[in-house]
């Protein structure tokens, strides 16, 4: 059931506040670039409507009831230290990782606020996974056995996406696979839960793109539900310019989190 709607706002508002103060934020990233392809939703790209920008941390969260049960959700900021991934001369001072370690930190408060358990499967900047990362790189192959290790209920990966040849190609692709290592069938529905915030929430993008069995290592080898995520193309105008905007991504975050939200609260309880 969705607990985001209808009666019971107000109280949902103030137990997300004291989810704030109780729940400490854990803090603690993927495959190569593709291109999107056909079968993908059209989005309805929701203008902002009313209200401009507020001043930063204030922006509205999103009222729900807090999850009840303390699923835990591992969020992989792709690429970081050494590996900046795509994006050079598309993204301005940034590289793909500084991108997807800022929705991913977004995501990760989101998510803590809900009442979710969160990780980061690295800050970027401090090499803090031992063994599992030999090189400062810590590739997406790496990233399998720490994510292992780590046990989430859930792991999402967060990319950029580049396509040279035509900048012209433009959208949000995500991509899981349903095969033996999995405890369960919630890839595809996380999935599909996530695409659906997507549609409905408030960061715009011209399609979403959903792939199956597209096989990339963070979502075929792990022992939990994922998703991989490429929130735009750099080599899009429009995308870059989104994927830099603080707003744009603050709201993407906002509906990844609901689709994750909307998913446990009606699954989470084993
Ligand atoms: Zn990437």
């Amino acid at each position: 059931m969705n607990g985001h709607q209808g009666a019971g706002i107000r109280t949902a508002a103030l137990l997300l506040c004291l989810a704030f103060l109780f729940l400490a934020a854990c803090s603690g990233n993927g495959p190569g670039e593709e291109t999107g392809e056909t079968g993908g939703k059209e989005t309805a790209a929701p203008s902002s409507q009313g209200v401009g920008r507020k001043p930063q941390e204030t922006e509205d969260t999103i009222s729900v009831d807090p999850i009840e049960t303390r699923i835990f959700v591992c969020i992989d900021p792709g690429h970081g230290y050494v590996d900046g991934g795509c994006g050079e001369g598309y993204l301005g001072d940034y590289v793909e990782k500084d991108i997807t370690m800022m929705v991913a930190v977004e995501l990760r408060d989101i998510l803590d606020g809900m009442g979710f358990k969160t990780v980061l499967t690295h800050d970027g900047v401090t090499p803090s996974t031992g063994d599992y990362d030999r090189n400062n790189i810590f590739s997406a192959k790496e990233r399998v056995p720490y994510v292992n290790a780590l046990k989430p209920d859930y792991l999402i990966s967060i990319h950029v996406n580049a396509f040279p040849d035509d900048d012209t190609v433009s959208g949000i692709n995500l991509y899981y696979e349903q095969n033996g290592n999995k405890p369960n069938e919630w890839s595809e529905k996380i999935t599909d839960s996530i695409s659906n915030a997507i549609m409905n929430g408030r960061a715009e993008t011209s399609k979403i793109t959903i792939h199956n069995n597209y096989t990339l290592a963070l979502t075929r080898d792990t022992i939990c539900a994922a998703s991989l995520i490429e929130i735009g193309f750099c080599t899009n105008q429009t995308d870059a310019d989104n994927m830099m905007d603080p707003d744009w991504q603050h709201k993407l975050a906002e509906a990844i989190a609901m689709g994750i939200y909307n998913f446990f609260s009606e699954n989470g309880n084993n």
